[in-house]
């Protein structure tokens, strides 16, 4: 965005900021039991809104709507691409809605926040959001991260749970078919990989197999780890800025460590042992395309639970009836023993926030609380009962055609609503219950491991409007500079060695060392919040 764009938002919502104030003086809210009407603006990894296919509101929010008293009506934008684009259209509207909500839009409602575009949640909570309260109060550190650095919360998260989010899966049917060992170092991997590529696994009498693939490209930019390296920060692959054991900040993407890797992912690409087309598939495809439709992947770096479910995926069973993937421990590498750079993080920055246009925040606060009640955790968490679950024991249980979906996330997000990313706290059972035993033993096998011991994360910090600007204005020329640059390393259309010093210096130029103070900085404040 050029910055007289920046200009005429905050001038829009100052203006707005005044207007409402002044509105609030005279315009107090009724204490009757009439329903309260609340605009919603929902959007989400630029697929999700709140309302389904037909533009009506999906279930999991009209339930919240029904047990807060409020009449929930959507302005968002069904057929719209991009969820932040959409976010900076409402911002130079002036946040019409009353609640806004989405995946990756926390720090930006939190930036607008500090401007006054919305409200801070501290007293309406206090007052008015109970079971908000009570978790909050026994989670300190997750209200910590909320806390800006006003000492003010203005969105409330996406809670996930449990550790375990990427693992490696390897292809058990062609260890066993070509009698491999599971390799334990990144030095048997390659042989396996190579034992792929050469020994014709998949029994079709041509050389198609391809070793190694990922859904994402990024995703294949974190094998470095298997050299030792890392890669991101946490699980936002813009955030490249890492934390060592000390506690010290650097740039992932800079550091020897990573060079290295990179170089033996080129080696590796070049010796075919890499998707030739990692850089131009389409993202999201891979796993279905090299496995259901042309069994072709070996091993790749996914999701434990969707991945898992390949085992049991129907057109596969049909096709190639002994499938088999398993999860593989992260090999030991030059470095030392193995480990797991990917995982949960502890808050996302999903969540949503109260408009400063928003007449009756009581009534917003009140809906957003109900999904920190036992039953609302339950209706985001499990759909709606009867239809999606049943209580049994006490418990819900998913139905079976739940659970027979070959993407049950998906299936929920986008027929329900339920497990769409917003304020609330993810229950690991939703997961567990749709989680194949191998992928379960995958999860209690990369613990029992300690594979994240010793891998710190770069926390979801709620930055002051100075840092924000600050990253703002260097992550994405940096980091497409980054990308352009490593992906020429990777296929062999650059001399990593030669132009290594280039290509530090020029990241330099480009705020690679301002973008770690701001890191260090915010940090340092945050040890402060009580
Ligand atoms: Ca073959």
């Amino acid at each position: 965005m050029k910055n007289y764009n920046k200009v005429l938002i905050a001038t829009a919502v100052l203006a707005l900021t005044v207007a409402c104030s002044k509105e609030k003086e005279t315009g107090k809210m009724s204490t009757s039991n009439e329903p309260v009407k609340l605009k919603f603006h929902y959007h989400s990894n630029n697929r999700f809104t709140d309302r389904d296919k037909e533009g009506k509101l999906l279930p999991v929010f009209q339930i919240g709507a029904d047990k807060s008293n409020v009449i929930l009506e959507s302005i968002s934008n069904p057929v719209a691409q991009s969820s932040p684009q959409e976010f900076q259209l409402q911002a130079a509207e002036g946040f019409p809605a009353d609640i806004y909500g989405g995946a990756v839009l926390t720090p930006e409602m939190q930036k607008y926040g500090l401007q006054g575009a919305f409200l801070p949640l501290n007293d309406l909570i206090e007052k008015h959001g109970p079971n908000i309260k009570k978790y909050l109060d026994s989670n300190p550190e997750v209200k910590k991260a909320l806390t800006a650095p006003d000492g003010k919360i203005y969105t409330l998260n996406y809670v996930p749970e449990g550790t375990v989010a990427r693992v490696y899966y390897i292809r058990q049917d062609w260890l066993d078919k070509l009698g491999l060992q599971m390799p334990k170092t990144t030095e048997e991997l390659e042989a396996v990989l190579i034992a792929f590529r050469d020994k014709d696994p998949n029994g079709n009498g041509l050389k198609d197999e391809i070793p190694v693939f990922n859904d994402k490209r990024n995703e294949m930019i974190r094998l470095v780890n298997l050299w030792g390296a890392r890669a991101y920060g946490n699980d936002s692959y813009a955030v490249r800025v890492v934390k060592d054991n000390d506690g010290n900040y650097s740039h992932a993407w800079l550091s020897e460590d990573f060079k290295n890797g990179i170089k033996n992912l080129a080696r590796w690409y070049k010796m075919g042992l890499i998707d030739q087309e990692f850089l131009t598939r389409k993202e999201n495809t891979a796993r279905q395309t090299l496995w259901a439709k042309e069994n072709t992947g070996g091993m790749t770096h996914e999701w434990v639970a969707s991945t898992g479910n390949y085992n049991s995926h129907k057109e596969l069973k049909k096709t190639v009836p002994d499938f088999k993937i398993v999860g593989m421990l992260p090999p030991d590498t030059i470095k030392g023993k193995g480990f797991e750079e990917h995982r949960r993080i502890e808050v996302k920055p999903d969540g949503w926030a109260i408009s400063h246009s928003s007449k009756n925040p009581e009534a917003a606060i009140r809906f957003m609380d109900y999904y920190f009640s036992p039953e609302g955790n339950r209706t985001i968490n499990f759909g709606v009962e009867g239809v999606t679950y049943d209580m049994i024991d006490g418990k819900p249980v998913f139905k079976p055609e739940v659970i027979a979906q070959n993407s049950v996330n998906v299936y929920l997000q986008t027929n329900f609503g339920a497990q769409l990313p917003m304020g609330y706290v993810q229950d690991y059972e939703y997961e567990r219950q749709w989680t194949s035993d191998i992928a379960n033993e995958a999860v209690d096998t990369y613990k029992a491991n300690k594979v994240y011991d010793g891998v710190k994360m770069t926390p979801v910090i709620s930055f002051s409007t100075e840092e924000k600007a600050a990253y703002d204005r260097i992550t994405q020329p940096l980091n497409m500079f980054l990308d352009e640059m490593v992906n020429k390393m990777l296929v062999g259309q650059m001399d990593i060695d030669k132009e290594w010093d280039a290509y530090v210096a020029e990241a330099k130029k480009l705020g690679a060392d301002e973008i770690v103070a701001v890191y260090a900085d915010a940090e340092k404040r945050l040890a402060n919040i009580k």
